[in-house]
């Protein structure tokens, strides 16, 4: 059998990771920007949209895992690069995806958290790497991955040293074709059963339809995420990748402005939601290694 030694659920008490001045785990984070850096310009523009919306970290694509070879595949060292820029100016954190062992170490250098995409969910060597850096780690679900492999990905990276890491629900593969994924937030519920690590939802490729994506951040949040991930453009028509699921702008505006009207209609009940219970005694830094076996 199994064990999550470090990833299963404990004693109640909830992983929370301190960005800046974010804590993840604590304070509901949504992350938001383009799909991929592809210009200063376009990277800065969105940037300045989302921080006066109120996300609280940018993310954008250097590296891109493309279906085919012959897509756009990210501008590497120059997206990380201007990904920097955006966050001396708007001063939000930022994070990207890391396909490569070779790069974990030199791109950790240039971001506030590292993102492992759903493609890489399962790889071992990648997970081993990001165990050794020093930075959070966002571990997005593989689109046919069952709870407990997402969870064993999980314990990969804390085991080789990470206690930082991140779950982000962003859909899975079903018999639907009309969404992109079909979103389980069942996960998330599921998750803050099994584990005290932060779980956040991406409804962006979760659905892969504008029209979807508010109503489905809703949802998240109110079934308890911690967080969302939501991709913003502000010329979706020319974006380099993922153009079709983005939201402009004024509707990531009304998108922050819906999730916070409900996060206030949550409060009251929240406390006393045994899903979101942990939050009430969120700990901070020394009680993040209080763990217990659990046994899958
Ligand atoms: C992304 O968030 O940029 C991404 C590629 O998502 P996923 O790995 O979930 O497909
Ligand atoms: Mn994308």
């Amino acid at each position: 059998m199994n064990h999550l030694k470090l990833a299963g659920r404990m004693d109640g008490s909830r992983t929370v990771i301190r960005v800046g001045e974010l804590r993840i785990g604590q304070d509901l984070t949504i992350i938001a920007g383009p799909c991929s850096v592809e210009s200063e310009e376009q990277t800065l523009t969105i940037a300045r949209a989302v921080k006066r919306a109120g996300a609280g970290l940018l993310r954008g694509g250097a590296f891109k895992p493309r279906t085919s070879p012959y897509s756009f595949q990210g501008l590497g060292l120059e997206g990380l690069k201007i990904l920097a820029k955006a966050r001396t100016e708007t001063g939000l954190p930022v994070i990207t995806e890391v396909l490569d062992t070779r790069d974990v170490g030199w791109v950790s250098e240039y971001v506030d958290i590292l993102q492992v995409g759903a493609r890489n969910m399962q790889n071992f060597s990648l997970l081993k790497e990001i165990g050794k850096v020093g930075k959070p780690v966002m571990l997005k679900r593989g689109m046919f991955a069952t709870y407990a492999e997402w969870l064993n990905c999980a314990e990969y990276i804390l085991d080789a040293g990470n206690p930082d890491v991140i779950l982000c629900e962003r859909g899975i593969r079903t018999f639907e074709p009309w969404t992109r994924n079909t979103l389980d937030l069942s996960a998330v519920p599921a998750m803050k059963e099994l584990s005290h690590l932060p779980v956040f939802v991406d409804p962006t490729h979760g659905t892969g339809r504008v029209e979807l994506i508010q109503p489905m951040a809703m949802a998240a949040v109110a079934v308890g995420a911690d967080g969302l991930m939501v991709e913003v453009h502000h010329d979706p028509e020319h974006a380099m990748s993922d153009g079709p699921q983005a939201l402009l702008p004024e509707q990531f505006d009304s998108l922050m402005a819906d999730v916070n009207r409900l996060k206030d209609a949550l409060n009251g009940t929240i406390h006393e939601n045994d899903v979101h219970a942990g939050k009430e005694i969120a700990l901070e830094g020394s009680e993040k290694g209080r763990v217990r076996e659990y046994a899958w």
